[in-house]
């Protein structure tokens, strides 16, 4: 039998155990432990109950456009736990000035595809329409023969559509995204799409414009089930935490997931490896994947490969916090009809952007109650991380009062910290994942997982835990079969 032990119990390390867990039903010599020094798993999926609130401290949502959640849900029999958001009050509202202005019809992304909702918003001047409108003429980016296209978001957003749809648009939205410096994002480790649409298309607006065309022919094609939406945004019923939960007890082995057990050394010999935990075990495996954040695999690869160390601590992380307020609906003082408000960088706001969680998710409160979630921090906003847990709440709490009209106070309110939870893919980013890679490939046995390396969507994570058993097993010499990905529409 082949012992695994996987370091961290979030989705890319469940991620892992369940893969494991799979390739033994099939018959592999095969098992895992997987150590995670909190006291639960889901990393950065927590849901906490608060008397009827059903509160999301972490992620709130994935995208099921990416099928790795509902195939690894559907084989562990919890996707029918699967919650769409209520797309009947979807709504962004943007801050300018002091004042919200819904975002146009039709923006994807950031670029817009209607000509009248974005002609008659508010949110933008006319020169910065017109500056906008320059997309359709402004010729594409020329490259060298073999030169690799990257660039920032902020660089390819002002080139060709300018200052004003970064500042309202592109930095809220798809910075917001990964909390991340628009004037430092890679797009080629982010975003690539955008990238391509320039070279395809020679305009991003035209570019849109065409995805939009393909999205409106497979609904038509694939008309929607109301009892059963494809929606952007999804959930389950009882919160994120219910994915690594499903995970974990599908995954669940004789030696199984050990929480509050936190991996301080490793060591490799000719043997095999060994994982020191700080509860003074020592655990003997064939192999290791360590699916933890950049910082923390690191810390662990240093006695087994410093060069590896020395690369994953070249990705630099930033923290955050989200604060989550409970109301009585009466009196509150503004519309609940909306998901969320973005306050761009530009508006210079402590609150980065505030989710309404109970009309996205409306069991997130009991009738008659809000919930109401804010978010601060971010590479601009780093100080912020230093205040107390109660001055957080009045933080978000005013500034909800300043910009959406507040009127009543909060009920309860919880903060959840992710200190150097955000990996920041900055220009090089896919050069920096390409030497790990080429690295952790020479180390037999070692496979690396987790939202550091090629995507911090919860999918994507997921596949990179996959991706890491397949690695170690291969190096153990057992080739597994592909899962069977469950047939199922196209997302639009
Ligand atoms: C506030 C916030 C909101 C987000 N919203 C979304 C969203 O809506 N949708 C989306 O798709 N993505 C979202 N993300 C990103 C996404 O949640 C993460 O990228 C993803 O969950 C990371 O999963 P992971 O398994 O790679 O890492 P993690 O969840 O960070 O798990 C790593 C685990 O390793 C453990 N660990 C570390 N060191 C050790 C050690 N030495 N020994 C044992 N255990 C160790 C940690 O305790 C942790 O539990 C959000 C992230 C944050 C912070």
């Amino acid at each position: 039998m082949r012992r695994i032990v996987i370091i961290g119990g979030g989705v890319a390390g469940l991620g892992a155990a369940y893969k494991i867990r799979r390739a033994a039903d099939a018959g592999h010599e095969v098992d895992f432990v997987l150590i995670e020094k909190d006291p639960r798993i889901g990393g950065k999926l927590l849901t906490e109950r608060v008397g009827e609130f059903i509160v999301d401290g972490g992620s709130d949502a994935f995208i099921a456009q990416k099928p790795a959640v509902m195939r690894v849900a559907g084989l562990a029999g919890f996707a029918d736990r699967r919650m769409p958001s209520d797309e009947s009050r979807k709504k962004t509202l943007i801050l300018k000035k002091g004042h919200l202005y819904p975002m146009p019809d039709g923006v994807m992304q950031f670029a817009p595809t209607k000509f009248w909702p974005f002609a008659t918003t508010r949110l933008f001047s006319w020169p910065g329409k017109v500056r906008a409108g320059m997309d359709l003429f402004i010729p594409k980016k020329k490259l060298a023969p073999g030169e690799s296209n990257d660039e920032t978001l902020q660089s390819l957003v002002t080139r060709r559509m300018g200052h004003e749809i970064l500042d309202r648009l592109a930095e809220p939205l798809v910075g917001g995204v990964h909390a991340s410096d628009p004037a430092l994002m890679s797009l080629a480790a982010t975003f690539p799409n955008l990238l391509d649409m320039e070279q395809r298309y020679g305009s991003l607006v035209r570019g849109f414009l065409a995805q939009r065309r393909i999205a409106e022919e497979m609904r038509r094609k694939y008309p929607i089930d109301p009892k059963n939406p494809r929606t952007f945004f999804n959930s389950f019923l009882g919160g994120m935490q219910e994915l690594p939960d499903g995970m974990a007890a599908a995954a669940a082995g004789p030696e199984g997931i050990r929480t509050g057990c936190t991996a301080t050394r490793l060591e490799r010999s000719a043997g095999g490896w060994k994982v020191h935990t700080s509860a003074g075990e020592i655990i003997d495996a064939d192999g290791v994947i360590v699916a933890t954040e950049g910082w923390a695999a690191s810390d662990l690869t240093a006695p087994v490969d410093p060069e590896l160390s020395s690369l994953l601590a070249t990705i630099p992380h930033s923290s955050s916090a989200t604060v989550s307020l409970g109301f009585d609906t009466d009196e509150l003082g503004f519309s609940l009809d909306a998901f969320g408000v973005l306050c761009p960088l530009v508006e210079h706001r402590a609150l980065m952007a505030a989710t309404y969680s109970s009309t996205k998710w409306p069991n997130r409160a009991p009738k008659g109650k809000a919930l109401m979630r804010g978010f601060v921090g971010g590479p601009h906003n780093q100080a912020i991380m230093s205040r107390s847990d109660e001055e957080l709440i009045d933080i978000v709490n005013s500034e909800m009062r300043a910009i959406l009209g507040l009127r009543v106070e909060p009920t309860f309110g919880r903060v959840y910290r992710w200190i150097n939870g955000m990996p920041q893919y900055t220009m090089g980013h896919l050069d920096r994942v390409c030497r790990i890679e080429r690295r952790v490939g020479e180390v037999p046995g070692l496979g690396l997982g987790g939202g550091s390396y090629r995507g911090i969507g919860i999918p994507n994570c997921i596949e990179s835990g996959e991706a890491a058993v397949s690695k170690v097993l291969g190096d153990l010499g057992i080739a597994l079969e592909e899962d069977e990905v469950p047939a199922e529409a196209p997302r639009t």
